[in-house]
């Protein structure tokens, strides 16, 4: 039964790469029906940022990363804070000590000083020359007694024998621990340091896998050696690549924001950019194509037709439950990952819309969300629209905002140019409020018109819009806009569309950009165009 943890420390906000962990310990204990625990790793007491805990969860929550076992969410394994385990790392300790697998040094800082610089002077890579390994009971007894401070060090961690390939690297060629690299367990102060806590925890949690960043890989022959002193089963190892800049730098604070808050507060849907951070090391086009060979054995030998996999309408994006279905850890690849921030825009774009609908294979909405989750994100964002509305000041007490259908009406309208649902608050205010024809930008806009035309134009919608509400079919579609629009140009014998466009675009939005006109119109409705478009009649 797999069991997986995310181990952040609670150093300050949770940044991508760890969002990333998070994400895929997640997948794959969601892949494998296991569970996976969220621990704290809190023991570099002088590293503590206070409130980093809880902001971790809520990133986490508002991700929608659950997590089975762990602060808050419980279980059998805890406490899953290190700072509330150190009695059992002290007893691990104490273990190792009476098994000949570790000794006390008493070395003070300066001594272990001195002693580093002569063994760069003799050409050692290591540290320590071991030296208190060969005190008597006698002198340890009596340093103690005297007050002197001591850490507890592994000894000889040198025979840790094959090391397993890692899952995600392969065989990694260690560089061999010195024979004296006898690594601190316990520091002075009686703290673990992150080997020990890390090793004597993912064995108590029984974890089966350890997922986490590249910069742990060093530490492999280290946790090895542990394992080995303890007579313990090692779990399997599995490092992600590190995310890196698009120039191969190091993702900082300064190249860009990395914490994940940032995006959150930006307004980025959480599903896109968990899905952006799958696709961070983890190569989908050949999971996806792996996943669909297998479904058409399946069906080649069922007799039946083979469906499209993964009911993928877009490549590169998937929905959460798409994203356990094709992830796997073999496709997970070792090359540093870039991060190109305007994909996660990209993303997002195609997010706001497969959440209002099915897209087509050019990723437009083709239809609707109109049943199951489908309907329910649909209807979610659209409140989020409404309440987002509600708290711009010019739309106080606006009878359209409160309006649902109408608010569903613009989403969809401005839908296909949005890459933030935030964003569409702003520009689609025009929705809402007649623009202002006494603002210099539309005067000025308003000069070009040709008024002849335009006033044809004008008159052409009214007759046509009054014959329709006579008969009964008076609801201004997007096709009769575009009718109408036709119609006048042809009457009027003007080639150039943008001549009624523009014009037309400035009465109805007041703005240069937006949706296309008849778009607008049908919105809008036929009293509202009406009535913005004689308003902008001069
Ligand atoms: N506490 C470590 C960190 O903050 C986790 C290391 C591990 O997963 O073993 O990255």
């Amino acid at each position: 039964n797999a069991r997986l943890r995310f181990a952040p420390s609670p150093t300050g906000f949770l940044h991508l790469g760890g969002l990333r962990t998070a994400l895929f310990n997640h997948l794959l204990a969601r892949k494998w029906k296991g569970k996976w625990i969220l621990r704290i790793e809190d023991t570099d007491q002088t590293r503590l940022v206070p409130g980093a805990v809880d902001s971790l969860r809520s990133t986490l929550e508002w991700a929608g990363l659950d997590y089975d076992e762990g602060v808050g969410a419980g279980g059998s394994k805890g406490p899953y804070v290190q700072s509330e385990r150190v009695d059992l790392y002290r007893h691990h300790a104490q273990y190792l000590l009476g098994h000949d697998h570790a000794y006390e040094c008493f070395c003070s800082p300066s001594e272990l000083q001195e002693i580093r610089v002569q063994l760069v002077k003799q050409g050692h890579r290591h540290a320590y020359d071991g030296r208190c390994r060969h005190l008597t009971d006698e002198d340890r007894t009596r340093r103690k007694q005297a007050g002197h401070k001591y850490v507890v060090r592994v000894k000889d961690p040198i025979n840790v024998g094959q090391i397993p390939a890692d899952l995600i690297y392969g065989d990694v060629q260690f560089p061999p621990l010195a024979a004296a690299d006898d690594f601190v367990l316990l520091k002075s102060d009686g703290w673990p340091t992150y080997h020990l806590a890390s090793v004597v925890d993912d064995h108590a949690m029984e974890i089966s896998h350890v997922l986490r960043g590249e910069e742990w890989l060093p530490s492999v022959p280290k946790h090895h050696a542990l394992y080995r002193a303890f007579g313990w089963t090692p779990p399997g190892f599995a490092h992600l690549p590190l995310l890196v800049n698009a120039d191969g730098t190091k993702l900082s604070k300064r190249t860009g924001d990395v914490r994940v808050e940032h995006y959150r507060d930006k307004g980025y849907e959480p599903e896109a950019l968990l899905n952006f951070l799958a696709l961070m090391g983890w190569d989908h086009h050949s999971a996806l194509e792996e996943l669909a060979q297998r479904q058409q054995q399946i069906a080649s030998a069922s007799g039946t037709s083979a469906t499209r996999a993964d009911s993928h309408s877009y490549y590169d994006l998937f929905t959460p439950g798409q994203l356990i279905a094709a992830f796997s850890i073999e496709h997970i690849n070792h090359r540093k990952a870039a991060v190109n921030m305007s994909k996660l825009d990209f993303i997002n774009k195609l997010t706001l819309r497969r959440k209002a609908g099915r897209l087509g294979d050019d990723g437009v909405l083709v239809e609707k969300g109109k049943e199951g989750l489908e309907a329910q994100e649909r209807a979610e964002m659209v409140t989020r629209l409404q309440g987002m509305l509600r708290e711009q000041k010019v739309l106080k007490g606006n009878a359209l905002v409160e309006d649902l259908d109408y608010v569903e009406k613009v989403f969809d309208a401005e839908l296909a140019r949005t890459v933030l649902l935030k964003d569409m608050s702003t520009s689609s205010i025009f929705f809402f409020l007649d623009p202002d024809f006494s603002a210099v930008e539309t005067s000025e806009m308003l000069k070009t018109v040709n008024p002849v035309l335009y006033g044809n134009m004008v008159e052409h919608i009214v007759r046509e819009l009054e014959k329709r509400l006579s008969e009964g079919t008076g609801v201004l579609t997007e096709d009769f806009g575009w009718a109408a629009i036709n119609s006048v140009l042809r009457e009027n014998q003007v080639q150039a569309r943008m001549e009624l466009l523009t014009p037309m675009r400035h009465a109805l939005t007041g703005r240069r950009k937006g949706p296309s006109v008849p778009a607008v119109m049908a919105v809008l409705g036929a009293r509202r165009t009406l009535d913005r478009l004689e308003a902008g009649l001069v």
